[in-house]
């Protein structure tokens, strides 16, 4: 009995990864290593290299392992990157959908926890957003995350594969000990490219537009601990083990912070000057997203534990000064 965690050796995933071993679970990672580390892979979950487009990789483990469930983070999830290279995200991330639903139909099984997110939800029509308002994606990013929720719920239907979308807004922090944390390359998120600034190996922030309609004119974004994040998909996990049907859940904090907030906020914890200038729009960002997260927490029981910007900041700064190189270090 094994959780199959596909790209468990990335930001999210290695997260997820450390917190089923603590409670206890047997964990399968599966990660082409594209972009994931493999420092970031808790040393007592078993580790396959390999591309889960690649069906006799994935033959290879359901036929190794005993899985019962898989909690999917592989995938693509660059929203620059996205606009430049679409075919990149609809090949890796939705074709990669196909091939492991397509496995999961022949080795029998049926419970799939899917890493997908707001960018599915596009230019919101109200805030804060709910599962059921429109899904009108603005990026190439958003449309592939789309797509896999699509083919799940067709897989539900004819195979009887039950899944669990969560649809994560902002995500950051580190593991509280700084052991594991953020590290992309290139970097493109607003945390660690802030710390990065602040611990000097960056030269400065780039506030992507400041002309959006919102408090102070940068979007607004809500985030959320990846811990808690990481915790929420074995919630999601556990009750569609237990019988739960196919539902999507919003993960968020319910509240905004704009890119100058998050700036001022890491400017506190860090005691760094950070320097920033204003810069045009970034492509395919949405002015604002705050989730309504009402439905995780009832149904799930999700109670995020570090529900405060302060907090995922100052872990993002252990991480950061503990590894100023991130996983090379
Ligand atoms: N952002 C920015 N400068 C940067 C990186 C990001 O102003 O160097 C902004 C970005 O335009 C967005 C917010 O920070 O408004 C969060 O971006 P990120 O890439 O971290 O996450 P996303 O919202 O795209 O998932």
């Amino acid at each position: 009995m094994a959780i199959l965690v596909p790209g468990g050796a990335g930001y999210i995933g290695s997260h997820t990864v450390d917190r089923l071993i603590e409670k206890g679970y047997d964990v399968v990672v599966a990660d082409n290593l594209a972009t994931g580390h493999l420092a970031s892979v808790n040393k007592n979950a078993k580790f396959y290299e390999g591309d889960i487009r690649d069906a006799d990789f994935l033959d290879k483990i359901f036929n190794n392992e005993k899985i019962d469930g898989i909690i999917h983070f592989a995938a693509n999830s660059i929203v620059p990157e996205s606009m430049e290279n679409p075919l990149k995200y609809f090949d890796n991330n939705t074709g990669g959908m196909i091939t492991l639903l397509e496995a999961m139909q022949r080795h029998n099984v049926n419970n799939i926890i899917f890493s997908s997110t707001a960018a599915t939800y596009g230019e919101p029509e109200s805030i804060p957003v709910k599962e059921t308002d429109s899904q009108v994606p603005t990026n190439p990013y958003g449309e592939s995350k789309l797509m896999m929720e699509k083919m799940m719920k067709w897989a539900d239907v004819a195979y009887g594969i039950k899944y669990t979308a969560l649809r994560y807004f902002n995500v950051g922090g580190a593991k509280m000990d700084g052991s594991i944390g953020e590290d992309h390359g290139p970097e493109t998120h607003l945390i660690p490219i802030i710390l990065q600034v602040a611990q000097g190996t960056r030269d400065k922030l780039q506030i992507f537009g400041t002309d959006y309609p919102t408090k102070d004119g940068t979007n607004v974004r809500d985030y959320v601990h990846v811990v808690d994040l990481a915790d929420a998909h074995i919630l999601a996990l556990d009750r569609l083990m237990k019988g739960g049907e196919s539902e999507a859940f919003n993960l968020g904090s319910s509240t905004g912070f704009s890119n100058r907030e998050m700036l001022e906020t890491a400017r506190k914890v860090t005691g760094k000057e950070i320097p920033a200038e204003d810069a045009p729009r970034r492509a395919g960002d949405p002015s604002t997203l705050v989730a309504d997260s009402t439905k995780a927490r009832e149904v799930l029981g999700w109670k995020p534990q570090h529900d405060n910007v302060e907090d995922i900041i100052a872990s993002a700064w252990t991480w950061t000064q503990k590894h100023p190189h991130g996983y090379e270090d």
